[in-house]
């Protein structure tokens, strides 16, 4: 499967994130090992100033053949959706013409990115840049292409979401494309591949003990849930970053962040501050999305009074202290 990637209005931090997936062999080499070529991309391909214009457009007029087209980045349709805040450099042709262009010879069309899956960072504010997705707009079906549109091989664009992307979340839609194991059916209601939509950022989260007792943290650094106090959405956010930690070993939380839903539209711009929680009569606004709210609201206050002290102590050190007792007693 050959693929063709383009770079819109994004930061790159979706492209420094694949070359970050995990294998000996580099990112490129995993992919071919599974069939996928990577026939042009802005930073990574050999071609570049006329040459890369030319394959481009051999590619648009059908003379060079491709499968798969990921863009990375907002498109931006600005001013008065002329496309001409981003010009594609030396073509002289707007960015939205190319992906329009080249999407409808593609057999399969790949977001690479919340920007690129619903507009993202770049269309936040009064977005003047006329930023949007390829498919989307925010969380309205739409964006760039239109919301009938569909690639060759019959499927809507298929939305990496996340900012930045998880290396393994391209890379495994990549292969199973390739593969031919991909359908419809396995994405989700906003085109996220649900291999790793159907699971929250909260599962699996180190922070978990604290949750279920309700022991959060009051400041940056404590070891406590993240959700009643600094902003953590966890628990609404659709992604397996706890399960399948980043490069083996990391997520946000594990860095002691909050989760800021960077998987869902309009995350950029959540209303307040990204670290801290909106409450309503000290309740957050925000509440899991896998129980009642009553139940939540009744657990919680029935958790809280059963915490160990252990666990209460801890919630607001940078530490774990006291450790757990044995049965000969508690430890120093
Ligand atoms: S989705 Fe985030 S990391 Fe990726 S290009 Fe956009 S701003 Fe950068
Ligand atoms: S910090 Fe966030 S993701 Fe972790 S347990 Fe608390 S709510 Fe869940």
């Amino acid at each position: 499967m050959k693929i063709l990637w383009l770079q819109a209005s994004g930061c790159g931090g979706c492209t420094q994130s694949l070359l970050g997936a995990e294998s000996r062999r580099g990112v490129l080499a995993r992919l071919a090992g599974g069939g996928v070529e990577l026939v042009f991309h802005p930073a990574l391909a050999e071609a570049s100033g006329d040459e890369a214009l030319a394959l481009l457009a051999a590619a648009a007029d059908g003379t060079l053949a491709f499968d798969a087209l990921c863009v990375e980045g907002a498109l931006l349709r600005g001013p008065n959706g002329s496309g001409r805040f981003h010009v594609l450099a030396g073509s002289g042709v707007p960015m939205i013409d190319w992906v329009r262009r080249l999407a409808a010879r593609a057999r399969h069309v790949l977001a690479i990115g919340s920007c690129t899956a619903y507009g993202g960072i770049a269309a936040s504010g009064d977005n003047l840049l006329e930023a949007c997705g390829l498919q989307f707009d925010g969380a309205e079906p739409g964006g760039l292409l239109g919301a009938d549109f569909r690639a060759g091989s019959g499927l809507p664009v298929v939305n990496v979401a996340g900012c930045p992307i998880h290396a393994d979340w391209v890379v495994d839609t990549l292969l199973a494309l390739a593969a031919g194991a991909f359908a419809a059916g396995d994405l989700d209601a906003l085109q996220r591949p649900r291999f790793y939509s159907e699971q929250l950022v909260h599962h699996g989260c180190p922070k978990n003990e604290f949750y279920e007792f309700k022991a959060s943290a009051q400041k940056p650094s404590d070891l406590g849930c993240l959700m009643e106090n600094l902003g953590c959405k966890g628990t609404q956010a659709h992604a397996d970053c706890n399960v399948r930690p980043w490069y083996g070993v990391g997520s946000c939380l594990r860095g002691g962040f909050s989760c800021i839903a960077c998987t869902e539209p309009g995350f950029e711009e959540p209303g307040h501050p990204f670290m801290a929680t909106p409450k309503v009569a000290g309740i957050p606004i925000g509440l899991p999305l896998d129980m009642p709210k009553a139940w939540f609201v009744a657990l919680a206050a029935l958790s809280k009074s059963a915490t160990p002290k252990r666990v209460r102590e801890s919630a607001t050190r940078d530490h774990p202290l006291p450790l757990p007792s044995t049965k000969k007693g508690p430890r120093p």
